[in-house]
């Protein structure tokens, strides 16, 4: 595991022209960044972090290792630099990370950027609002199930939904919003939850309701024993839904958007599914990940990352570290989802809660 982490070199020869935002081998942009800022958790969701292999001795990161709030948001603007226009804060789960509301307000003070997170919402109730004063724009919460036996089942600390529920409503209230809710589905543990989650989510005549998005549940890292016959293809959940309540499928945000729409015909808001493994859409895929410690990895299946934080501490300027990324960028050639086989889902893959989500 820990050799996994180990990152490679960042290329740097054949650099791309600063102020030129570079575009992949597939002529793919670099749009969005994800930076993990924390690998530790205080959930064990059964797919992403297994107590099997996130016991107690798990080797979790020491503090030196991380990068400081000073590197993440220097690395920020030199991103912004070129090209990138959304930045998710990312883990693990990132409302563990101390002073968060501190990173934020760095983060936040960069002009055109869109700032958002991705969180468990277990300390959301507690922190909605400092979040949102410290300048966060949007929150996307993880919510497998709403009964509380499948939901406790899928976090395996016991954790209660109600928590998560009042970590929604405190978000709502601080103006975090459109929030988006992410299920992933584990065909065998919870697919019975599909429809409740869509019914609770829905807008209603009383309230605006939130966007659901099922997720595919895939074979990132190395510790989840993922297997085909338990992922449920997204066009079964859109067809479970719809037979309930009808669906019809509207066009993407923006190009490129990964999440496919449906909106319930007589109203009540929309849903989206997120295919990777059924419906692979590495073609368009402009995200690239800065984990904990400072490693970048340009796909999410990545075995090997590169070492961003060598660089930012051997002091290199800001253009130096820019013409670094344009190069590594311009070289990248990832389609992980498209050549998924047994082989390759057998690989030593990087874990999700370190790499980010
Ligand atoms: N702890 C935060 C959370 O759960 O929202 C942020 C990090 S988590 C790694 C980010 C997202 O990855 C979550 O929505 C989670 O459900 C998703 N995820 C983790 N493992 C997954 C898997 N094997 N397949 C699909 N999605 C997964
Ligand atoms: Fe933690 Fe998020 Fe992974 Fe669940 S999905 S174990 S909450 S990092
Ligand atoms: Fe992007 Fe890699 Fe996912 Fe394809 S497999 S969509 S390249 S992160």
């Amino acid at each position: 595991m820990l050799d996994a982490r180990r990152a490679a070199p960042i290329i740097s020869a054949g650099a791309a022209p600063s102020g030129v935002p570079a575009t992949d081998t597939r002529r793919r942009n670099m749009r969005d960044l994800r930076i993990s800022i924390t690998d530790r958790c205080n959930f064990r969701c059964i797919y992403c972090m297994p107590k099997t292999v996130f016991g107690r001795d798990y080797p979790f990161l020491p503090r030196d290792e991380l990068l400081s709030f000073e590197e993440i948001t220097r690395v920020a603007r030199i991103f912004v630099a070129q090209g990138v226009s959304k930045i998710r804060l990312t883990g693990g789960e990132p409302l563990l990370r101390r002073n968060i509301e501190r990173l934020i307000e760095m983060l936040a003070s960069i002009p055109g950027l869109e700032l958002t997170l991705t969180t468990n919402a277990s300390l959301l109730a507690k922190k909605a609002r400092s979040l949102r004063d410290a300048g966060l724009q949007r929150v996307t919460v993880s919510l497998d199930a709403l009964d509380d036996l499948t939901f406790r089942k899928m976090n395996d600390v016991d954790f209660p939904v109600a928590q998560v529920l009042e970590g929604i409503a405190a978000a709502e209230a601080a103006g975090l919003a459109p929030l988006k809710i992410n299920m992933v589905v584990k065909r065998g543990t919870n697919e019975h939850a599909i429809l409740p989650m869509a019914r609770h989510f829905r807008a209603s005549p009383s309230g605006a309701g939130h966007i659901v998005r099922f997720i595919e549940y895939m074979d990132v890292g190395s510790s989840n024993a993922w297997k085909l016959d338990e992922v449920m293809p997204s066009a079964d959940v859109v067809k479970l839904i719809d037979r309930e309540m009808p669906l019809e499928a509207i066009d993407p945000n923006y190009p490129g958007e990964v999440a496919e729409r449906w909106r319930y015909l007589d109203g009540g808001g929309e849903i989206g599914v997120i295919s990777s493994v059924t419906q692979a859409f590495c073609a368009s895929c402009t995200r690239i990940r800065l984990s904990t410690d400072g490693s970048l990895y340009t796909c999410l299946f990545a075995e090997r990352g590169h070492d961003l934080r060598g660089l930012l501490r051997a002091g290199q300027s800001d253009a130096e570290i820019g013409a670094a990324l344009g190069a590594l960028w311009s070289q990248r050639a990832d389609n992980y989802s498209e050549q998924r086989s047994a082989a390759t889902s057998a690989l030593k893959k990087i874990e999700m809660s370190y790499i980010g989500g």
